[in-house]
């Protein structure tokens, strides 16, 4: 028997232009330390053959699987609002894609499995720390209902990476529906490669977007929709207090999903202007900064596609424009429909944006746990005594003048309590991927080779909405000491 993957490749086909063929570097001593089993069953993967040697020498890179084709996409992007023609993978490399168990098509691919000829100055590897990392927040945000890539596998390689210190290195096997991001539109257009720009949109309606293939103008109709999904991502972080740390244009996926996990967080404490990356010196991608971003993202895809939307280069940045206007709208219905779900509203009235705000306001002021704040406000929405919620503002009488005018509001309304509670607590998680308890779950392994701390947290986090009174300390904020400040990419 060997380890089978039912390779059907795409992104190869395309032209030599649009990646480097290079395969993996073979490392010392692979050894598994996690498989996600769940994910290679819908894989149509073998999960007990994935377990045995071979398996783990696939995940780390050392062997190449029957059928994979293992290429490194090119891509360019703008780092912090600077252009930079050529990023590319530089310690990535796609093996393939298979097609799932629902029918999707997936990107199967390495994260740290060695230099390719875009790694420039990079050594094309990565670190126990941040693979762990990109496991346990990409897991987490699956399990709270978020489009993202997912994690396959963690391997350990058995060699050092150097960064500040010598560190345990690792490899990632990341699962995405596709790896095509912004910066791979931009690769082509600052090459003024139009035929390129127009294969690789084709090969994006064909994988990501087919109801367009008959659209009158697909490639108005891909850029409205990529703008759709990732107008609806946004809020969906913002509403659950995500940071992405990086919203690089070579970080926002075409497909809408959330990709590239490095210095992101989820915040504790309330706060809009809220940075953890250490890289982020000017608050660029604040938690509040993110549906600006992601506009200004998508108005540089836009700009890529110009040359497809019309010759006439004034008609074709009007139509442009009239597309990306929809982005403000389709985020702000999407966040303010989510926030109203989050304070346990089934209709929408006139002032309930107001409520909302205000809310949002006091908890900013008190420094009140975003995620702990509206779970519980489940259990006064049930029991108008339960004064968990209460408990997390600073001054807790700004809870309570808030929480008579909620009350008015939701008496408005003819569900009952219990199911006013139930629905509040399946948008309000009650585990979130808190940074101090990542942070030590990575010291436990990169220091003592101790795994027990990472799998009960992947545990834990697989059931977000869910109480587990067994866990309960794991849904509690960090104690002043055990703050994370600033967060890290680790490359
Ligand atoms: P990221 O910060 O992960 O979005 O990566 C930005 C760019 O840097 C991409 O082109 C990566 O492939 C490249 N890169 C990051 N880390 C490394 C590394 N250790 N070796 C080579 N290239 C890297
Ligand atoms: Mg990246």
């Amino acid at each position: 028997m060997t380890v089978h993957f039912p390779f059907q490749n795409s992104y190869s086909a395309l032209p030599d232009s649009f990646f480097a063929r290079v395969a993996p570097t073979p490392v010392a001593a692979p050894r598994l330390i996690k498989l996600n089993r769940p994910l290679a069953v819908q894989l149509g993967l073998d999960p007990d053959m994935l377990e045995t040697p071979e398996g783990a020498e696939i995940l780390a890179g050392k062997t190449v699987p029957a059928g994979a084709d293992p290429i490194a996409m090119a891509y360019a992007g703008h780092q912090f609002g600077q252009f930079v023609p050529q990023l590319g993978d530089g310690r990535a490399i796609l093996l393939g894609e298979v097609i799932d168990t629902e029918g999707v098509r997936r990107d199967i691919q390495l994260k740290g499995s060695g230099p390719t000829p875009f790694s420039r100055r990079g050594d094309g590897r990565a670190a126990l720390g941040p693979v762990l990392r990109e496991y346990i927040v990409s897991e987490a945000m699956f399990a709270l209902g978020i489009p993202t890539t997912r994690s396959l596998a963690a391997v350990v390689t058995g060699e050092h990476v150097i960064r500040e210190t010598a560190l345990p290195g690792a490899v990632l096997t990341r699962v995405a529906a596709s790896h095509i991001r912004v910066g791979t539109f931009q690769f082509f257009a600052v090459r003024r490669d139009t035929d390129a720009i127009r294969r690789l949109a084709d090969h994006v309606i064909a994988r990501h977007y087919p109801d367009l293939l008959h659209a009158e103008r697909p490639y108005h109709a891909l850029l409205a929709s990529v703008v759709a999904r990732q107008a609806e991502l946004v809020a969906r972080w913002l509403l659950v207090g995500f940071i992405h740390g990086v919203m690089n244009t070579d970080n926002s996926s075409i497909s809408g999903e959330t990709i590239d996990y490095g210095p992101c967080a989820f915040m504790d404490a309330y706060n809009p202007a809220q940075v953890f990356s250490s890289i982020d010196e000017m608050g660029r991608y604040a938690y509040a900064n993110q549906p600006r971003i992601g506009l200004w993202n998508l108005t540089r895809l836009a700009e890529c596609l110009l040359p497809l939307f019309s010759d006439d280069q004034e008609k074709a940045v009007a139509e442009a424009q009239d597309i990306l206007g929809a982005f403000s709208e389709t985020f702000s219905d999407a966040y303010q429909a989510g926030l109203r779900k989050k304070i346990g509203l089934f209709t929408e009235r006139d002032g309930d944006d107001a409520l909302i705000q205000d809310l949002l306001d006091a908890m900013a002021r008190n420094q009140a746990d975003f995620t702990l704040t509206f779970r519980k406000l489940g259990d006064a929405a049930g029991d108008p005594a339960a004064d968990d919620a209460r408990a997390q503002f600073m001054d807790p009488a700004a809870f309570d003048e808030w929480a008579k005018r909620w009350h008015e509001r939701t008496a408005l309304e003819p569900q009952t309590a219990t199911e006013r509670q139930a629905a509040m607590n399946a948008v309000n998680p009650m585990f979130i991927p808190r940074n101090h308890r990542v942070e030590a779950v990575i010291q436990a392994a990169v220091n003592d080779d101790n795994y027990a701390p990472f799998e009960e947290l992947v545990k834990v986090l697989a059931k977000p909405y869910q109480d587990q009174p067994d866990y309960a300390a794991y849904a509690d904020p960090p104690l002043p000491d055990q703050r994370v400040l600033q967060t890290f990419c680790g490359t």
